[in-house]
């Protein structure tokens, strides 16, 4: 077994004892493999390996995949996302998970109008109020929420956050837990055409935390890949 292979082992496992512990099994969660810097022959070995969705946060980056690979993988963009750019992504991708502003919103609406698609999102949000990252804070949420149902060519899929970096992934556990909250309280509202299916959190280091508290997608790099190396994007 190579490493790549083992490593989709072990994560595999780990995912599937998580979900167990949440009383669900491992068909209940997504493994999204993100491929950010990893090149084009090892996302084909990943394919090769059963892996089906992957995770770009870099439109040129995905697109240059996507030539190459196309419909055989599942592409999601999970990364902070321009509006110029989203031209480039919009009938090519399976679901956007960085939806933060109406602005956003309404050029994702436009562009899959123009293209006679209807693009899936999740909106992030910011759990932790960290400076650094985007996404709508908690409080926030459900205001912001309540205008993105009059976009027609978006369907709201549910909700992404990105945990703070920590050493100590129980550190996370709460905001995975608000998140989880948050996720119950917006479907309860029951808004138009807006769907809650959806929970994405968890990264390498507190993936089994956040499926504990919920999560069904984890998005997960360097615990499948290996360092990234940037220096292939040059
Ligand atoms: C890079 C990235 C990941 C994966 O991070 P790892 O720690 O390598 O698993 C997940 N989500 C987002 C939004 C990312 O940018």
């Amino acid at each position: 077994m190579n490493t790549l292979e083992n490593n989709f082992k072990i994560v595999n496992e780990k995912i599937a004892a998580a979900a167990k512990k949440s009383g669900r099994s491992k068909d209940d969660i997504l493994l999204l493999a993100v491929s950010k810097t990893v090149d084009i022959d090892t996302v084909e070995q990943a394919i090769a390996l059963g892996q089906t969705s992957f995770g770009e946060n870099r439109v040129q980056e995905f697109n240059r995949k996507y030539e190459v690979i196309g419909d055989k993988a599942d592409w999601h963009i999970i990364g902070r996302l321009q509006s110029n750019k989203v031209k480039y992504i919009i009938g090519k991708v399976k679901l956007i998970h960085s939806l933060d502003s109406l602005k956003l919103a309404q050029e994702i609406n436009e562009r899959s109008m123009k293209m006679d698609v209807v693009t899936d999102a999740l909106v992030e949000i910011n759990a932790a109020k960290e400076l650094s990252k985007g996404g709508i804070y908690i409080e926030n949420a459900a205001d912001f929420i309540q205008k993105l149902s009059v976009f027609d060519n978006i369907r709201i899929k549910g909700l992404m956050t990105v945990a703070p970096f920590d050493e100590n992934p129980q550190n996370n556990r709460k905001y995975f837990a608000q998140m989880k909250n948050l996720f119950v309280d917006i479907k309860d509202k029951n808004i138009d055409n807006i769907n809650m299916s959806f929970l994405s959190m968890g990264m390498t280091n507190d993936y089994e935390v956040a499926i504990e508290e919920g999560s069904n997608i984890v998005r997960i790099g360097t615990g499948l890949f290996g360092e990234r190396n940037y220096s292939i994007l040059k």
